[in-house]
């Protein structure tokens, strides 16, 4: 048995504590936050995200909270053409062995909360800030801001975007930003027209924009989120914003979606970043994981899905590990060779979704309606395999 620290307790923290507790391991989850708790609407989950739920033993209850989607509509967004949908059902499911599906941030979140709670081998402490570690042959500390070290066997760095973890270890300074804000928006169903109650997740694309909405909350609830390449330049996380300057925002957008659109309130807006991927984020009893490891924009729907990936197969990598054990670096390591190249693929893809799918104008986005509307239903399965199959 080994003792694993993990900074961070967010969704992929917390899924490394269960996934190393499950291998028989000590681990204690270090959050800065004094709550353990998750803030945001919703969040799309691919079928590669349940495979990793199964193996972390929560994917009974995330699905039983989920709204399975029955398809991915892509739409022009001005003219208000459908231009593909992709089938989430029968053959969809049957290819990926499990379903694709939109579930409230705070019900996945409670769901590994949940698993680690129950684990009398997981201790969770809110409350500590890490802000550096130490390492000799025995062991790592992690030293919090209080300036109390936790010593153990392996530290996990889970802690986000700004990961103080990956600034000591990788040293890349703040993370890219994108120029692109988005505003999220969450309005009871109720509110929602009959005829635009669509049980899919649906993307109206524009030049420079696009507007995103899904059902959440057993299908209570719609989440909106209008994303525009505005060329903003700082970092922004939860922005009040009245719902006139969004709706303003969105000038091109074509009836039915707009109509949508002035539905939202409580608006608030994030402008994303990102980081280029890195290939080595590990430093002897060391590692990184989630978006401490590589974040990525969020158009490909695969940040969260991913640190759920690296969770399971950190676990299985550390099975059998024993505290002191020489080789828990090499353990680490080889967890870091097997993950780096399929979530370089995915940050790159996600920005290139961005650019190329979702924001053209012009002869460019009459190019993408023709070659999307070219695509059959097997083909888009195909273009999606790398990623929705996952690694099983
Ligand atoms: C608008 C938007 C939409 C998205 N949609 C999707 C989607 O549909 N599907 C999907 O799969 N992904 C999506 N994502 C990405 C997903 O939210 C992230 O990839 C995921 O939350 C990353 O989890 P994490 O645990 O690695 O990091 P975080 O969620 O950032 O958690 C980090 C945790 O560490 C804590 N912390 C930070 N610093 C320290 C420290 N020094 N010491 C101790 N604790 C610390 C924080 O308080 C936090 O609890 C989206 C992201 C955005 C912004």
């Amino acid at each position: 048995m080994a003792n694993i620290l993990i900074a961070g307790g967010g969704i992929g923290g917390l899924a490394a504590a269960v996934s190393v507790a499950r291998q028989g391991h000590r681990a204690t989850v270090l959050e800065r936050s004094d709550v353990f708790g998750e803030v945001g609407a919703g969040i799309q989950l691919g079928p590669n995200a349940f495979h990793a739920l199964d193996d972390l033993g929560v994917g009974t209850e995330v699905r039983a909270r989920a709204v399975l989607i029955d398809e991915l509509q892509f739409m022009d967004g001005t003219t208000g053409e459908r231009v593909a949908r992709m089938p989430l059902t029968g053959a969809y499911r049957e290819r990926f062995g499990n379903p694709y599906a939109v579930v409230h941030r705070g019900d996945l979140y409670q769901a590994l909360l949940d698993a680690c709670r129950a684990h009398p081998a997981v201790t969770l402490l809110g409350g500590h800030y890490v802000v550096r570690y130490e390492q000799d042959a025995t062991g790592v500390t992690a030293v919090t801001c209080t300036g109390r070290p936790f010593r153990g066997d392996v530290l996990i760095g889970a802690d986000g975007i700004r990961s103080a973890v990956r600034r000591q270890l990788i040293g890349d300074g703040e993370p890219r930003v994108s120029g692109h804000t988005i505003y999220r928006s969450v309005i009871p169903m109720e509110q929602v027209p009959q005829e635009l109650r669509w049980n899919s997740v649906t993307l109206w694309a524009g030049p420079k924009w696009h507007f995103v909405h899904y059902p959440i909350a057993g299908g209570k609830c719609l989440n909106l989120a209008a994303t525009r390449d505005d060329a903003a330049t700082e970092p922004v996380a939860g922005l009040p914003v009245p719902a006139g300057d969004v709706i303003a925002e969105f000038p091109e957008l074509g009836h039915a979606a707009r109509r949508l659109l002035e539905l939202g309130t409580g608006w608030r807006a994030w402008v994303l970043c990102d980081r280029d991927p890195v290939t080595d984020w590990t430093d002897g009893r060391v590692t990184l994981l989630g978006d401490a490891a590589h974040p990525m924009l969020q158009y490909a729907a695969q940040g969260a899905c991913m640190a759920l990936e690296d969770a399971v197969l950190l676990g299985d990598l550390l099975r059998g590990a024993e505290s002191g054990e020489a080789s828990l670096g090499r353990r680490l390591e080889k967890y870091n060779a097997a993950r780096c190249e399929r979530t370089s693929r995915t940050q790159l893809v996600a920005r290139e979704m961005g650019r190329q799918l979702y924001h053209p104008a012009g002869d460019a986005a009459r190019a993408r309606n023709r070659m999307l509307c070219s695509l059959t239903t097997d083909e888009l399965y195909d273009k999606v395999d790398w990623l929705h199959a996952g690694v099983r």
